[in-house]
């Protein structure tokens, strides 16, 4: 029992009063607890001289203050989440970094061509794609004509492309020819691919690519 408690309890016992001699109406002894009606002096006076009207008055007001602890505990609940959204938002806006962009060349003379997919995803030396948007400059085999190509990622295993797309090969100054395209390989995961080159309808033939 604290100091306060102890208090109330020695005025609740202090004034018996059973015959209710001189106390305010009910409602009117609520209406001065919640304050809507005027405590006058001798008003309170009487209050604080007969226990049950003070305890009845005391009660009233604990009542009171609990529901405004609830109430103002809910809105100080509510005000953090409104700021710790507002503090998340402007970080990720502040912070979200943009994808990334690289420019590569791949050399498909100095690798080997493979026909199957496998054979292009185990091999031991494979090309790394960035992992981000690649401006891809691609030097096609050894007699390889212009003209138009596609290109496609693939997993070992998988013939569905996660990436594909398609360029106009052109005759370099050296009588290579070589194909721009650009890849967007940011949601691949790391791990052994197969970068597939196909003229037209014809076959594709695969390198060995690697994502870090
Ligand atoms: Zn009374």
């Amino acid at each position: 029992m604290d100091e306060l408690e102890w208090f109330r309890q020695a005025i609740i016992r202090a004034y018996p009063n059973p015959q209710r001699i001189g106390c305010p109406a009910p409602e009117i002894l609520e209406g001065m607890a919640r304050r809507t009606v005027p405590i006058s002096a001798p008003d309170q006076e009487h209050i604080f001289h007969c226990s049950p009207c003070f305890s009845t008055y005391l009660g009233i007001r604990n009542q009171i203050r609990r529901r405004r602890v609830i109430r103002l505990t809910s809105i100080a609940t509510a005000a953090a989440l409104i700021l710790a959204s507002i503090v998340f938002i402007g970080y990720r806006a502040l912070y979200r970094t943009p994808t990334p962009q690289f420019a590569t060349a791949f050399n498909l003379q100095e690798r080997p061509v493979f026909r199957g997919l496998h054979q292009a995803a185990i091999h031991p030396s494979p090309f790394v794609l960035p992992r981000g948007i690649v401006h891809l400059s691609l030097t096609l085999p050894l007699g390889s004509e212009p003209g138009a190509y596609q290109v496609q990622v693939c997993r070992d295993g998988q013939t569905d492309p996660l990436l594909s797309t398609s360029g106009q090969a052109v005759l370099g100054r050296d009588g290579s020819t070589v194909l721009a395209i650009d890849l967007n390989s940011a949601k691949l995961r790391s791990g052994k691919y197969a970068l597939g080159v196909r003229k037209d309808d014809s076959e594709w033939s695969y390198s060995p690519l690697v994502l870090p």
